[in-house]
C-alpha cells in the first residue's frame, strides 16, 4: 500500500480524538493532550513493547510481522501480554522512522504483512496512522483487535486495513463484564464485525476458555452461523492461565485438549468456515 493513501484529512480526524476521545466504546471523552486518562490510560504516544516475525498465526497471514503496542481498553484477567497490555508507558515510541526500519527488517525475514496487535491497537489509532503515513511503501496491513472500537475508529481504518482479525472473546455480556470489565460487549462486537466485513477481509478468532464452552463458545458459534456463516473462523486452543487468571476458579487451569476437538466439531456441524 502507498502510505499517501493515509491522507491529511484522515490524520486530522483521527487526532481529534486526542482532545475528546471516543476511539473505543468506553467513549470516555478525555483530553489525552491534557494528560487526562481514560480507562485505557493512553496518552498521545504509542509504544511498541515487542515486534517480531511470527509463524503461529492463521496460515494465510504467515510469516507475519507483529507490532505489539502497550495499553488496552479491555482488562482481560487472562491476558498473555500481562502488564504490557495495561501500562501504555512501556516500550519504544512508535514513529515513522522506527516503523520504516522495522518494516525493512521484517521484509528481510520474509514477512508478508505487518500486523498491529496489543494490548489493543485501536486506542493508538492516530499514532499508528501517522507512523504509517510517513513510510515509503507499506506491506499489507493486518489489524488484530478486540473489536471494542467505535464506528468512528473503523471509519478511520477503511481502505487502510487489508485483513481484520477480530478476537471474539465472550459469548455473553456477563462473562465479558466479569473477566474483561467491559459493558455491552456482544452488541458492540456484533456491530463491528458487520462493519469490518463490509470493509475487507475478516478472520474471526476465538480463544477457547476453560469452563466457558456453553456460556461463551456455543453462543459465538450460533451467532456467527446466523449472522455471517461464510466468515473465516479460527479456533484457538492454546489457553494457559496468565496474568490474573488464577483469581477466577475456572480460569486457573490450562484448557483440556478434548475441548478443542469438541469446539471444532460443533463449528463444522453448524456449517462454519473453520480455518487453520
Ligand atoms: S481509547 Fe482510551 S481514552 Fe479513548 S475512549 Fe477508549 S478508554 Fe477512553
Amino acid at each position: 500500500m502507498i502510505a499517501a493513501a493515509i491522507e491529511r484529512e484522515r490524520l486530522a480526524r483521527a487526532e481529534q480524538h486526542y482532545e475528546a476521545c471516543s476511539l473505543c466504546e468506553h467513549r470516555c471523552g478525555v483530553n489525552r493532550r491534557a494528560a487526562e486518562l481514560g480507562p485505557c490510560k493512553a496518552g498521545c504516544t504509542a509504544r511498541v513493547f515487542r515486534h517480531r516475525v511470527e509463524l503461529g498465526e492463521e496460515v494465510e497471514l504467515i510469516p507475519s510481522h507483529l507490532f505489539y503496542l502497550s495499553g488496552c481498553d479491555l482488562r482481560c484477567c487472562f491476558c498473555i501480554a500481562e502488564i504490557n497490555a495495561f501500562n501504555p508507558a512501556i516500550g519504544t515510541e512508535l514513529t515513522s522512522s522506527f516503523l520504516q526500519e522495522a518494516i525493512a527488517w521484517g521484509r528481510s525475514r520474509g514477512a508478508k504483512n505487518i500486523q498491529w496487535v496489543g494490548g489493543e491497537p485501536t486506542i493508538h489509532l492516530p499514532a499508528i496512522l501517522r507512523a504509517m503515513a510517513g513510510c515509503e511503501d507499506l506491506p499489507s496491513v493486518v489489524w488484530k483487535s478486540d473489536f471494542y472500537g467505535t464506528p468512528a475508529a473503523f471509519a478511520l481504518l477503511e481502505g487502510i486495513v487489508d485483513i481484520y482479525v477480530a478476537d471474539f472473546k465472550f459469548g455473553n455480556n456477563v462473562c465479558a463484564k466479569r473477566l474483561a470489565k467491559v459493558d455491552r460487549y456482544v452488541e458492540v462486537i456484533s456491530r463491528n464485525l458487520k462493519l469490518a466485513a463490509g470493509q475487507g477481509d475478516l478472520i474471526v478468532r476465538h480463544l477457547l476458555l476453560p469452563g466457558h464452552f456453553d456460556c461463551c463458545y456455543r453462543p459465538i458459534v450460533d451467532h456467527l452461523s446466523a449472522m455471517m456463516p461464510d466468515v473465516k473462523f479460527s479456533i484457538r486452543g492454546g489457553y494457559r492461565p496468565r496474568w490474573l487468571a488464577a483469581h477466577y476458579a475456572e480460569m486457573a487451569e490450562p484448557l483440556e485438549p478434548q475441548v478443542a476437538d469438541a469446539a471444532a466439531e460443533l463449528a463444522i456441524s453448524k456449517g462454519l468456515n473453520v480455518v487453520d
